[in-house]
Order: C-alpha cells, then structure tokens, then sequence
C-alpha cells in the first residue's frame, strides 16, 4: 500500500483508479463518505483537503460555521471492494478552514492526539489494540427478525424455539440448541463459507485475521479476530471490519447487526480489547506481580477500574449495551480484574507465552463503540492509572455469576444504564480531557446527543414487554 502521495498517484494508475471515495468517522463511530472522479484530484489535496459542509454531521458544527476540510492520509489508501467503478479509498482528517487546526471533534483526531500524549508523558510510545468484535447475521428480510428480536422475544426463532418458546406449528426441524453454537463444525456451523468469504475481503484491505468462528449465540452469531494494531491502525481498520462485514452479508442476502443485545436471553456481541503499552521496543505490562503483570500494568487496570464507569459510556455507547452487561452470559458486570474470571471487567491472560503477549483484556466494549473514542479513553484511563500509581485492589477470581445480589452489590458494578454511564462520564472526565486528548466540546456534544436523541427517544415509547405487565391492568 502506498505511503506518500507519489506513490498514491502510482497506485490508482496501477489499479485503473476512476474515482476517489473520501471517508471519515463521525463521533459515534460511523463512517461518511464523499466521492471524486479521480482527475479532480491532484497531490494538492494532501495538503489543502477538500472542502465540505459539517453542519449536517451528527453531533459537529453549528450551521454558520460549518465550513471544514477533509485531509486525506496517503497511507490509507486501499481499492474499495463493493463499488462496480475502481475506486481507491483514502481515510480523512478533519480540519478548521481558517484556523488550519485539526477539528477538536474529530474521532481520528482524539487518537492521534492521544499517541502524541502518551509519548509526552514519557510511559510510552505504542500502544497495541486487539479488539475481539462479534456480530449476529440475520437473513436479509431487513429489520424483520431484527425487530421482533428487539422487542423482548423472537417467538418463532431458533433461539426461542429452542428454549421452548416456539409458537405452535413453528419450524419443527432439527436446529442448532440454545447455547449451542460455540463451535461444532458444519453443517451445523451454518455461516464458515460466509466467514471465510469476509476473511478474503477483510485480508485484501490488508487486515491481519488470526482466526474467525462461530460464537456461543444461537442464531447465528460469530466472530472474527484480527492480529493487534498500534492503536490509531486499529481503528481505521475497525472500520473498515464493519462496512466489509456487512457488505459482504449483503452480497450473500444477509445482514450483519454489531448491536450488543439483538436477542432476549441470549448472548450479546461484545468486543473485547486487548490493550499493552511499549516504550522503545520493550514491552511494559509484563513483571512478577499478580498474573505475572509489572507494577506499571497494575497500575494500569487501577486506572481502568477507577474511571470504568465513564470509560463504559464510550465503549458502551447504545442504550442497547447495558442488556448485554448482566450476569449470565460471559458479559462482565463488575469492575475489577481477574487473571481467569471471564464475568470480570479486566482479565489478564494467563496464556501470554511471552513478555511481548502480556496484555490486559478489557471486556466491557462492545461493537457499537466508535474504535478511536472508546480504545483512547480505555488508553487515557491506564496512563492515568501509572501516573497517580492507582491500587487496583483485590483480584475478583470467584464465579460473580454465583454472587447473591448483596454479594454483588458489594462489588465495584458497572452502569446499569447508558444514563448511569454518562452521569459517571460527565463526573469524571479529567482524565480524557488531559493534554487536550479530548475537548469538553467533543464530550459534550456526545453526551448531549446520545440523552435528547437516544435516552429521551427510547423513553417516549411503549415498550412492548409493557404490553405484557400492564394491558391487562
Ligand atoms: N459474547 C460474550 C460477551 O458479550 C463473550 C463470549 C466470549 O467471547 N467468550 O462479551
Ligand atoms: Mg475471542
Ligand atoms: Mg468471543
Ligand atoms: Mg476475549
């Protein structure tokens, strides 16, 4: 893949490039996009970007300041796979036209900010992310299963009908059971050729995929791991995992849902992310501390479960992600670490078979994230974490599955609901805010919109369990 613009240039003519498609990720993780016909484009745009109107973006400029600029990144440059014209796509940053400053709520540019903080501070100048990210694939009627899913049970669905909740004269034959997907092999593992199909895409884009399977949902939910990525990579090609995910579903008359609860009493889609810092080359989490963790790694998850209720309303952005946070279903729900507990917020991976692969694992995020906000906080919270040399307390290693409520009341829970996450976050944000990794602009355009939009929206609904308790009131 091409590094400067020149070799930009070499690379569309190698391709038969026709056309340019400018992409860039708003603040709750989704991808825009802007098209060229690529004899408008010359090695200018590097420098002068190209202009466009922010005003429409969720959550950006007021409308008599909606003037920005997208300036491209040379070395994001990869053939689009779904456009029937050749296409090179580039990933932007974003920027004020008068100021020339990088624009303080570009997602893209909180990372980069965040790796220039992180070598200020002398704890470290890489930092790896290895997210996890599972999805469900649905057939493609849109939003049919997805809806009555999202209601409070899919009566007719495998997972229903496997749990004994069919309705009468459903689908009598042979089915995957509940739980029963994590992993025999075909035929009962429907979705490998589907997989295996993503994995060719994913690869082409020059993703690095270390294995991919079938997950323990029922009706058809899988994951597919990518190898670890300095951190402003990872959430590039984060992106670029689920815009091919789901248009490779598409082509095959499917459709992919990265929501963290599509289904009632089944497992949710999580994204753990594993997270380790390095400094000129040496790996810093790995020492003879608890889970053979060095101090700083300690200190590291003492960050992360201090600020983990307000690093939850960025890794955990979807009113939806708190069905999945409940006990049952390998979703953590309490905020401490464990070196085996998979119900813990923070394991330490006791398979690590060297320095190098010693590694936190956050287990909290979920796939609604957007990859630059929630891998920067999650990395802001651990820096804090080192500098104030934070106790991360006792290792949780029992089952909290078995805990009593009281029990598990006594633990450090996590939000029980995206308000409760962005009450925390409006509390404790200092330690995003430091070096200016993020502004408080940024944070509260997030918090204002995901409320008035999101909460207030969900809230002025019926819900159809409610139908349930109280028609017959
Ligand atoms: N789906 C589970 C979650 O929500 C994780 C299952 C697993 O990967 N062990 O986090
Ligand atoms: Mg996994
Ligand atoms: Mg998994
Ligand atoms: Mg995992």
């Amino acid at each position: 893949f091409p590094t400067s613009p020149s070799e930009f240039f070499d690379f569309c003519k190698e391709h038969n490039v026709q056309q340019l498609d400018l992409k860039f990720c708003d603040i709750f993780g989704a991808w825009q996009h802007c098209t060229y016909p690529i004899d408008m484009v010359d090695d200018g745009v590097f420098e002068d970007g190209f202009g466009f109107d922010g005003s429409s973006i969720r959550g950006w400029q007021a409308i008599n300041e909606s003037d920005m600029l997208a300036v491209p990144d040379p070395s994001s440059a990869r053939i689009d796979p779904f456009f029937g014209t050749p296409t090179v796509s580039l990933i932007a940053d974003i920027y004020d036209p008068i100021t020339k400053q990088a624009y303080d709520k570009d997602p893209r540019g909180v990372a980069k900010r965040g790796i220039e903080y992180l070598k200020q501070t002398g704890i470290a100048d890489t930092c790896f992310i290895g997210p996890e990210p599972e999805f469900f694939v649905f057939d493609d009627v849109r939003y049919m299963s997805t809806q009555r899913s999202a209601m409070y049970e899919i009566d007719s669905s495998e997972a229903a009908w496997n749990t004994g909740r069919s309705e009468e004269g459903g689908n009598l034959g042979h089915k995957v059971g509940y739980k029963g997907g994590y992993f025999p092999v075909s035929p009962s593992d429907t979705m490998h050729d589907l997989r295996s199909a993503m994995v060719a895409e994913l690869q082409k884009v020059g993703i690095v995929v270390e294995a991919h399977h079938h997950e323990v949902g029922t009706a058809g939910q899988c994951e597919i791991d990518m190898k670890f990525s300095p951190l402003i990579q990872m959430a590039d090609q984060f992106l670029w995992y689920k815009y091919i995910i789901k248009n490779v579903a598409k082509q095959h008359g499917k459709t992919v849902t990265f929501m963290p609860k599509p289904i009632f009493e089944d497992n949710g889609s999580g994204m753990h992310t594993h997270i380790s810092l390095w400094k000129g080359g040496d790996p810093l989490m790995a020492g003879d501390g608890y889970a053979g963790m060095s101090e700083t790694g300690l200190h590291a998850i003492g960050g992360i479960i201090k600020h983990g209720r307000a690093l939850i309303a960025l890794s955990n952005p979807t009113a939806n992600s708190f069905h999945r946070l409940v006990p049952g279903f390998e979703a953590p729900v309490t905020l401490a670490m464990s070196q085996r507990n998979r119900s813990a917020s923070c394991r330490i991976p006791m398979y690590s078979p060297s320095p190098k692969a010693k590694r936190v694992e956050f287990r909290c995020p979920d796939p609604s994230a957007c990859g630059y906000l929630s891998f920067t906080a999650l990395m802001m919270a651990m820096i804090d974490g080192i500098q104030n040399k934070i106790d991360p307390g006792e290792p949780l290693d029992r089952d909290i599955y078995d805990m009593t409520p009281e029990e598990l009341a006594e633990t450090n829970v996590a939000p029980k609901s995206l308000g409760e996450a962005l009450d925390a976050l409006e509390a404790d944000h200092d330690f995003l805010t430091a070096g200016d990794v993020f502004s408080e602009g940024l944070l509260k355009s997030f918090m204002e919109h995901k409320r008035e939009e999101e909460i207030d929206q969900i809230r002025l609904r019926p819900h159809p369990f409610e139908f349930d308790l109280y028609y017959d009131c």
